[in-house]
């Protein structure tokens, strides 16, 4: 048990210690000094069990892997605005609608798989390429990467299998509106309730934080301005899967990969499920709404031939849309990858800012998802 779930409250302890001495100087009773004796240790146990309350706002991949590593030494419930589990982290009809791809080098997210028991399987690359080009659709051989693995039956499975090991159960529909400083506590107010907690860890991408969540005392000009620089890692994609009856382009060779500077897709990938054939592809952000789909559907007849014209379903996300993910300046697409980690805190370190784009590497991933839960258990 740590030093942390000991914590005694001194006051009462003290003052029923010297309640006992004094009435063992005038009883000599021995039976009531021993019940009393005894209800005293009841006492003083029960406040040592007393663990400190710990809210955590968001249930996503960091969210959830805080509260697991941290549940045993505190009393930690988590608050979810959306109506499910994952945040970035979506799966609609056993397809990947959010990340998809875990890498070798990522040990710790790794590990967590295989603990929770889950298997990978290798993204399938085999065959040829796609350059969608104006002038025309070329194959070529795609020099070799760093090789990418998909969690089988769904990256969903991730989220699902570490809610499983929660104590208690998320709190859904609850968006927090804001966080108040009272004394020793913190007031966190949702749409439905106000709770009062020892400490607090925000796994907001930090602009939706910044923004999104009213703060008191408010958040320093400083701090507001740090956290609005931090781009949200995809919040400006929009991915869509198409599921087909078969692979069909795997028995032509292809290995599904394209790229277009002409789109709407700018990158494909093959997308098969043990269940399912499909192909997914990130969207060109400056593809108008109403006509996307039709569009796709073209550029695929365009690269995989006339059997690409008949989907079975198609799906799309457009996480620019996704109001607890991006805002408003996340909608402008990022060149690269940004160089993400910071250290935030608030309240007098009762609030911490974590999330992925907070770990100093692998920020933005699910690594970093994972890193910064580890960060954070590692520090209180
Ligand atoms: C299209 C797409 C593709 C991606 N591909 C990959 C990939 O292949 N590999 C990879 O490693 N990473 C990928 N990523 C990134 C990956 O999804 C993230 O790194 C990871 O999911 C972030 O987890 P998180 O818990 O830090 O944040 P989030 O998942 O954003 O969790 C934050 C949570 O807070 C909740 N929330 C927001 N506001 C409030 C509020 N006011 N009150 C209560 N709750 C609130 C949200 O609903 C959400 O559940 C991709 C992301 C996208 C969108």
């Amino acid at each position: 048990m740590s030093q942390k779930q000991l914590y005694l409250d001194k006051k009462i302890i003290d003052q029923l210690a010297f309640f006992y001495i004094n009435l063992s100087r005038i009883v000599r009773d021995e039976v009531s000094l021993c019940m009393f004796y005894l209800f005293y240790m009841i006492l003083g146990y029960n406040d040592g069990m007393k663990k400190k309350k710990l809210l955590i706002i968001g249930a996503g991949l960091s969210g959830l892997y805080s509260a697991v590593l941290l549940q045993d030494t505190y009393e930690v419930s988590i608050i979810e605005a959306r109506d499910r589990i994952g945040g970035r982290i979506m799966g609609i009809d056993g397809h990947d609608m959010g990340p998809s791809w875990v890498w070798a080098h990522q040990k710790n997210i790794l590990q967590l798989i295989k603990t929770l028991g889950l298997e990978l399987f290798s993204q399938y690359t085999e065959g040829l390429a796609l350059y969608d080009a104006p002038d025309g659709v070329q194959r070529f051989t795609a020099s070799s990467t760093t090789p990418s693995y998909r969690i089988k039956g769904g990256i969903s499975h991730l989220v699902t299998a570490l809610e499983k090991r929660l104590h208690r159960p998320v709190k859904l529909n609850e968006k927090v509106v804001s966080l108040t400083q009272s004394d020793a506590k913190i007031a966190v107010k949702t749409v439905a309730e106000t709770y009062e907690v020892d400490k607090v860890i925000s796994t907001l991408p930090p602009r939706l934080a910044s923004e999104s969540i009213e703060y008191f005392p408010a958040l320093s000009a400083k701090l507001h301005t740090q956290l609005q620089n931090i781009p949200t890692w995809m919040g400006y994609s929009a991915k869509c899967v198409i599921e087909y009856p078969d692979a069909f382009w795997r028995k032509e060779g292809l290995s599904a990969f394209a790229v277009s500077h002409v789109g709407p897709l700018g990158e494909i990938h093959d997308a098969c499920t043990e269940k399912k054939a499909a192909l997914f592809g990130f969207v060109h952000s400056y593809t108008k709404y109403e006509r996307r789909e039709d569009a796709v559907i073209e550029q695929l007849t365009r690269l995989y031939g006339p059997k690409a014209t008949k989907p079975s379903a198609i799906y799309l996300v457009d996480w620019k849309k996704e109001v607890y993910t991006s805002t408003f300046l996340d909608a402008t697409p990022l060149r690269e990858h940004p160089s993400y980690g910071f250290n935030a805190t608030y309240f007098t370190g009762k609030l911490i800012f974590s999330g992925t784009e907070s770990a100093f590497e692998e920020g933005g991933y699910l690594e970093g998802a994972i890193a910064s839960a580890m960060y954070v258990a590692k520090c209180l």
